[in-house]
């Protein structure tokens, strides 16, 4: 497969609306890069320039350092997985996987499609639907044909676009794993976008954040969950999410305007601070507790289950090695 990059993109819409502006990012052959951003952050616009389906304003896309920019959508060889199911419903699914294939520029026999398409259906576990009409089958296994269909190929690059966000939470995360393990199999290059953080943190290799079409930052999902570079970055990942609050609120050297401490950062029961119990959420593995604290509101996860009641007072403290700062505005203050 290809290493993909893009240089200097700019594309905008109806000649006003920005929807990407400087996007720089590259990834490696082989490499699993998840694009995170919220809804109009400029997703789906990202992989549809690097497909060729639309025209970009300015900058250049590149395949193993060759310039595609303008190369024509067929010629480029990517495979896209589109938010939607887009099977062919009268088709089975043994040939709705096969259709890649089958392109007259191709002609490959029809044994070696075969053994192709029973491989894909294998790892997606759908061989005994492979008979069934597309319109026979569940919204989940519809996704994994989806998803079947695209990886029968070895194109330059897997460009999937939120391809589980229909699914239900289960079947999601069943099928984020089975992916995983799929691009490792098959050492796949893929560009893979969502505004699931669970999503993000469990398939990347390398995650890029997007705000308002601008990548404000790129790293390992470990990276960007320690060390991001702004509130906004800060915010994407962790569930519960992270606490923002004002640095004068703790004893803290020096004057921060505000702190970012990570609900698994607070230890309770005992500690400098003292708030009061505002609810109690037992998640079965984890108890997320939130807590008033001189009118703030901040939520602390602890291992196993917590025992208290609302409105009982509650002591705390914060780990203040890990706690983030911040600016007045929305940016990491490093430490020097
Ligand atoms: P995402 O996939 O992250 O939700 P999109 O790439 O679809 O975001 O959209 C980015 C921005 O471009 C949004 O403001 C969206 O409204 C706008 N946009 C997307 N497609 C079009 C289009 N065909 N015409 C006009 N504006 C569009
Ligand atoms: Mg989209």
């Amino acid at each position: 497969m290809a290493k993909v990059e893009l240089k200097k993109l700019f594309k905008t819409y109806n000649k006003k609306i920005k929807a990407l502006e400087d996007i720089n990012l590259t990834i490696e052959d082989g490499q699993f890069f998840v694009l995170l951003g919220p809804s109009g952050a400029g997703k789906t616009t990202t992989l549809r320039c690097i497909a060729g389906l639309e025209k970009i304003d300015s900058g250049d896309v590149l395949f193993n350092d060759e310039n595609i920019t303008h190369d024509q959508p067929a010629s480029r060889d990517v495979s896209f997985v589109f938010q939607q199911y887009s099977l062919y419903p009268h088709y089975t699914v043994y040939e709705n996987l096969a259709f890649p294939l089958r392109s007259p520029m191709r002609k490959l026999p029809e044994e070696e499609i075969k053994n192709k398409v029973e491989k894909i259906a294998e790892m997606l576990k759908i061989t005994n639907k492979l008979k069934n009409k597309a319109t026979e089958l569940s919204g989940g296994e519809m996704q994994r044909v989806a998803i079947g269909r695209a990886l029968v190929r070895e194109p330059n690059i897997y460009l999937m676009d939120e391809p589980l966000s229909s699914l239900d939470a289960k079947l999601r995360e069943t099928l984020r794993v089975e992916l995983k393990n799929i691009q490792l199999n098959l050492n796949a290059t893929i560009l893979y976008v969502t505004h699931d953080q669970a999503e993000a943190t469990t398939l990347a290799d390398k995650i890029g954040v997007l705000k308002e079409g601008k990548i404000v930052q790129i790293g390992t999902p470990e990276e960007i969950y320690e060390n991001p570079n702004s509130i906004y970055v800060s915010q994407r990942l962790g569930s519960p999410k992270i606490n923002i609050l004002p640095g004068s609120l703790f004893k803290l050297d020096n004057n921060i305007p505000k702190i970012g401490l990570r609900p698994e950062n607070i230890e309770l029961g005992d500690g400098p601070y003292e708030g009061k119990v505002i609810s109690i959420e037992n998640l079965g593995s984890e108890t997320v507790v939130a807590i008033n604290f001189q009118d703030n509101e901040i939520l602390a996860s602890i291992q196993g289950s917590y025992k208290s009641s609302i409105n009982e007072k509650i002591n705390f403290d914060i780990n203040t090695n890990k706690v983030l700062k911040f600016d007045n505005g929305d940016q990491r203050i490093h430490e020097r």
